[in-house]
């Protein structure tokens, strides 16, 4: 595969700085075992779960298992640490995309709260969504999915009970996604819940097919 070089750069896996040819150093792509044609390309996890469970996405991919030294570089990533971890993250997604997942028409992220998002400086899946946006020369629509916050019922509660009483929802609110092929992206999944949750509401708003990618996948699967 083609590597876009930009070295030498931090290795994904030992975060140190090297001048190999790729995102991961050579000693540490050695040892690494890569999920993608180990997991279920259906429902994402290793142990297949498509018939047990009503799955609103059609594909689940995910490059790397979510342990070591990618764990610990994508929890950098989360806590807005390590931002240029994208990049690498992203072109390892996009070969899986590319080798495992139909064409997609639009691109989406799994979203996060405004509030911390700003807090951060970032939502890391928004910055995988744009990446891959560029390595793929798809799209991306930051509308595509919202997260709320809902009160629900609240004229039936007292003060101190509105208080707790915040449910936390996923909207799609886009019409663009109406027809098409979805590729939703997050920096992990593990059961694929959130990817389900997003999937449902892309799916009510009329999109033709969710397909998940994520770069890590848990092994508690
Ligand atoms: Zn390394
Ligand atoms: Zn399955």
């Amino acid at each position: 595969m083609a590597v876009e070089l930009l070295f030498p750069g931090r290795c994904l896996y030992c975060r140190r700085i090297h001048s190999d040819d790729g995102y991961i150093c050579a000693d540490c792509m050695d040892y690494i075992k890569f999920a993608s044609g180990e997991i279920c390309v259906k429902c994402g996890r290793k142990i297949c779960f498509c018939h047990k469970e009503k799955l609103w996405y059609d594909y689940c991919v995910a490059p790397f298992y979510y342990k070591d030294g990618l764990k610990q570089s994508l929890l950098e990533l989360k806590r807005g640490k390590r931002a240029d971890f994208v990049k690498g993250f992203a072109f390892y997604m996009a070969d899986c995309v590319r080798r495992m997942l139909p064409a997609a028409d639009i691109i989406a992220a799994v979203p996060m709260f405004p509030k911390r998002e700003r807090e951060i400086g970032f939502n890391h899946a928004w910055l995988l969504a744009k990446q891959l946006s560029h390595i793929l020369g798809i799209e991306s629509d930051k509308r595509a999915l919202i997260k709320t916050v809902q009160r629900e019922k609240q004229h039936l509660l007292n003060s101190r009970m509105r208080k707790y009483n915040l449910t936390e929802a996923i909207e799609c609110r886009s019409r663009s996604v109406c027809g098409k092929n979805i590729l939703l992206c997050d920096d992990i999944t593990t059961s694929g819940a959130t990817f389900n949750a997003c999937a449902y509401e892309l799916k009510n708003a009329g999109a033709k097919g969710v397909f998940c990618v994520a770069a890590a996948i848990s092994m508690q699967n």
